[in-house]
């Protein structure tokens, strides 16, 4: 398995630091409002290449945080004249609801910055002692950045560049820093806003050294993979190796994997710039699997463009997956109990050959559209292969095969293709039941997961009727 590593620039192989084992960060969001669809892009990037890893048998550790603390999240409370937690716990809950209904697998911890920092005034005494922080008149705690020979590695920046662009800042004498470059690990408290005591100033943790702290707690000193969006390699990720190469005198990450930008009109896509879908707006119109197949379309070092005709691919490239397991599973259903004939078995083996393009393809620093393709290609062999007169064995064993790749992708293709008439008839019940009790948003809620899988509702005189589109 070769994986694209920012720091060297180049394709690498993985060798995990603990046989069998992958140690794996990923910068998660910062919760002030619904994660628009640019943010769902790194969830569901490595959330594929975790299930990758498991899939080869790999033992993932994966770790994502939510970044509860930060001047976003305060506007936004002071704005709604509630405190920050009320803020940051909303828009946590929504993000699970999000992720899930992306089939993002939950992390193996999601922590908080806010319950972490205890840790992060540790690891920044560490610092002080080894002369690597220093804190000004104000209780602002600053990281000596040029006392870390190695700052610049994994943006491929130098250190006089940098301080020519940041001399402006030293001129200006707003901040109390030694040197234009150094960033802030501490910061004193303002008026209204939630602080922390701490040896320096009560006050609250500057952003980078939350992952650092984070990172070492629940995965080690050590870890295989750190990733996020491209945004971050510069200065986020940059001040995080800093900050822990620092204070632990160990390397960091040993691969660093950046996920390229959803972008909208050629722009990247961004709350600040307004040009942006939430996942929710796009679960309006979408079965958010095809969101999961949109993203996959692309390597994941491309830059994707969103657009609504490459949304309607999408679709018709899910669906094509989905009807070709919904039929196998109507063949199965009338298929005779006859064993595997040897024809079947040898086309079994020919099938396997599309399982074997698929790891390729992710095993080269994971290409999920020659991954998709490889789908396509198994599905197109199923389709002419598979008919009446076969045997179930067969039938079932290439639909177990569409199944198991999807599933490394994360796409459900059972789930939808399986619906049964007796699901059916229970929402609809749950439904009548939820319209009962005046709870229109629920029964809305089971009209759009229908509708969603194909099945149509009409409310007669005789009660609910329903077909299939
Ligand atoms: P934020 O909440 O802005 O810190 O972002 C959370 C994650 O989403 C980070 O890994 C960002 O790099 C990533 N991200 C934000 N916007 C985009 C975008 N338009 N395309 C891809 N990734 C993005
Ligand atoms: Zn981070």
């Amino acid at each position: 398995m070769r994986i694209y590593n920012t720091l060297s620039k180049q394709k690498e192989e993985f060798v995990p630091i603990e046989e069998g084992k992958v140690r794996m960060y990923v910068c998660g969001p910062t919760v002030y409002n619904l994660i628009h669809i640019g943010n769902a892009r790194p969830m569901i990037v490595f959330d594929t290449v975790r299930r990758y890893m498991e899939h080869k048998g790999f033992e993932v550790n994966y770790v994502s945080n939510f970044t509860d603390v930060d001047d976003k999240i305060i506007k936004k409370a002071v704005e709604e004249g509630v405190d920050s937690t009320v803020i940051s716990k909303r828009y946590i809950e929504e993000c699970k609801k999000d992720m899930a209904a992306m089939n993002v697998k939950p992390a193996t911890v999601h922590p908080l910055a806010t319950n972490e920092i205890d840790g992060m005034c540790d690891m920044i005494e560490t610092l002080m002692e080894k002369g690597y922080a220093y804190k000004a008149e104000d209780g602002t705690v600053y990281f000596r950045t040029r006392c870390f020979k190695e700052y610049g590695k994994l943006s491929h920046k130098n250190l006089d560049d940098l301080q020519g662009g940041n001399r402006e800042l030293l001129v200006s004498g707003a901040e109390q820093k030694e040197d234009g470059l150094d960033f802030v690990l501490w910061k004193p408290k303002k008026e209204g806003e939630p602080y922390w005591e701490s040896p320096w100033c009560s006050g609250r943790p500057g952003w980078h050294i939350e992952c650092s702290v984070m990172s070492k707690k629940y995965l080690g000193d050590e870890i295989d993979i750190h990733a996020g969006g491209e945004d971050l390699v510069f200065p986020h990720h940059e001040n995080e190796i800093a900050q822990s190469e620092a204070a632990n005198g160990k390397t960091f990450a040993k691969y660093w994997m950046h996920n390229a930008f959803l972008n909208i009109d050629n722009r990247k896509m961004s709350k600040s710039a307004g040009n942006f879908f939430t996942v929710r707006d796009i679960s309006e119109k979408y079965d958010l699997q095809v969101l999961r197949f949109f993203m996959l379309s692309a390597h994941y070092r491309s830059p994707l463009n969103f657009s609504g005709e490459l949304m309607e691919a999408a679709k018709s490239g899910y669906e094509r997956i989905v009807t070709s397991v919904s039929n196998l599973n109507y063949l199965i259903g009338n298929a005779a109990d006859a064993a595997v004939s040897e024809e079947e078995e040898n086309l079994l083996r020919e099938a396997g050959t599309f399982e074997a393009k698929f790891d390729e393809a992710m095993d080269d620093d994971f290409n999920t559209a020659d991954a998709l393709a490889a789908i396509f290609e198994l599905v197109k062999f199923a389709n002419t292969y598979a008919g009446e007169g076969r045997s179930a064995g067969f039938l079932k064993g290439l639909k177990d095969k569409i199944i198991a790749l999807s599933d490394i992708c994360g796409l459900i293709v059972e789930k939808e293709a399986g619906l049964l008439d007796a699901d059916v008839e229970s929402l609809i019940a749950e439904r009548q039941e939820a319209r009962k009790a005046k709870n229109f948003a629920r029964a809305d809620e089971i009209r759009k997961e229908l509708s969603d899988k194909g099945i149509l509702l009409e409310d007669t005189r005789e009660g609910v009727k329903w077909k299939r589109a």
